[in-house]
């Protein structure tokens, strides 16, 4: 293992703390992207911008046969942040609420760590666009990235409030859920308020289609099996006109699962229930169901890697009972192509309450030693494997 001592941590927390101050958009992280390869250059890494709009790769060839990807992602959020950092988002309505810009910075710090001591084998370093639900991921997988860097193996982390600076929690199996978008829409007949019986409420029908939502969960899907199906967007009629029955009503939400079987119950299940109430109820039901992205489900031979990195570089110990989340992350679509591990590092007890997508969340510069100390080390074993 690269001694950490070796890693310019003050520099790494700037760089940091410059991103922060600096968040940009999923697919418009010109500004991030641009840093990123000017740093990689600087180190002597061959570099390729472009890659899925704003995507980075840098590459450590090293010679020999293996080959590893290690992925951080770039973008932040559409959200305004409430902290009070002397490093706080200068872009209004926008900031790193997801700790993006410390897994950039951690990144960078491995880059420089394995350049200064190169293992036998290739290293790519990938710089991901909008992970944040605009397909960063897919973009760079469909722009060939693979087919351009050829891995082995690929990792990615997510830095974890709750867990210490300098703890990490390394599972196989599945680890983030599917994130699927979907959408219904109820088309009766408008009418007056006071003459229901000359349209076709479609508002009652919405009533009996989200009190029926739930027992997707409950009733259908495999108890064993965790499943969430939230309704999370409802616009109906006119809150100036409260004697009129609106024509239609538009309902979406979110699809959650951790296998194919349960993510493919879930859009049909809720396309059942939203033409079958709609159908017993008069009214048309149009339904799309959005497949965003797919589960992240951690390769056992390459978890088994990133836990004997983890091992080697956390001194406040590895988690192996980590329960999984279910956010989603587009790292999916990188471990659909190749065998992937997918890790957390810890960020600390969170401050105020505050978790990931809060106004209030940072990333603890605290963590950087023990990320870098990580991709090193993980790069080292995956080259060697
Ligand atoms: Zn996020
Ligand atoms: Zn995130």
């Amino acid at each position: 293992m690269k001694d950490p001592a070796s890693i310019d941590l003050p520099r790494l927390a700037d760089i940091r703390r410059d991103l922060h101050a600096h968040p940009e958009l999923g697919f418009e992280e010109t500004r991030t992207a641009g840093i990123v390869a000017a740093f990689l250059r600087d180190i002597g890494l061959e570099v390729t911008e472009g890659i899925g709009g704003t995507g980075v790769v840098g590459a450590l060839r090293g010679g020999g046969t293996r080959s590893v990807g290690l992925r951080a992602d770039m973008d932040a959020l559409a959200m305004p942040e409430t902290g009070t950092p002397t490093w706080a988002s200068t872009i209004p309505g926008t900031m790193h609420a997801c700790g993006h810009d410390g897994h950039t910075a951690m990144l960078l710090g491995a880059a420089a760590a394995l350049a200064a001591d190169p293992p036998m084998g290739n290293v790519f370093f990938i710089f991901q666009p909008a992970e944040e639900g605009r397909g960063g991921a897919r973009a760079m997988v469909e722009a060939g990235l693979f087919d351009r860097f050829p891995c082995d193996m690929v990792f990615g982390l997510h830095n974890m409030p709750g867990l210490a600076v300098d703890e990490m929690a390394v599972v196989a199996g599945p680890q983030l859920a599917s994130s699927d978008s979907w959408r219904v829409t109820l088309r009766g007949v408008g009418t007056h308020g006071a003459k229901p019986h000359l349209g076709r409420d479609p508002v009652t029908v919405a009533g009996h289609f989200l009190a029926a939502l739930q027992s997707i969960p409950g009733r259908v899907v495999d108890p064993l099996q965790p499943a969430v199906v939230s309704a999370c967007s409802l616009a109906a009629g006119d809150p100036k006109a409260l004697n009129v029955i609106p024509d239609f009503v538009e309902i979406g939400g979110t699809a959650r699962a951790y296998t194919p079987e349960v993510r493919d119950q879930l859009e049909t299940e809720i396309g059942r229930l939203a033409h079958g109430i709609a159908q017993a109820m008069g009214v048309e039901a149009e339904y799309t169901f959005i497949r965003r992205i797919p589960p992240v489900v951690n390769d056992p031979a390459t978890t088994a890697v990133a836990l004997a990195a983890a091992k080697a570089v956390s001194r406040g110990g590895v988690r192996e009972d980590f329960p999984p989340s279910t956010a989603g992350d587009d790292f999916a679509f990188f471990g659909q192509e190749v065998p992937g591990a997918y890790v957390w590092l810890g960020n600390g007890p969170a401050r105020d309450g505050a978790l990931h997508h809060n106004t209030g969340y940072d990333f603890n510069d605290n963590a950087i030693a023990t990320g870098v100390a990580f991709w090193a080390e993980v790069a080292r074993r995956a080259l060697s494997a």
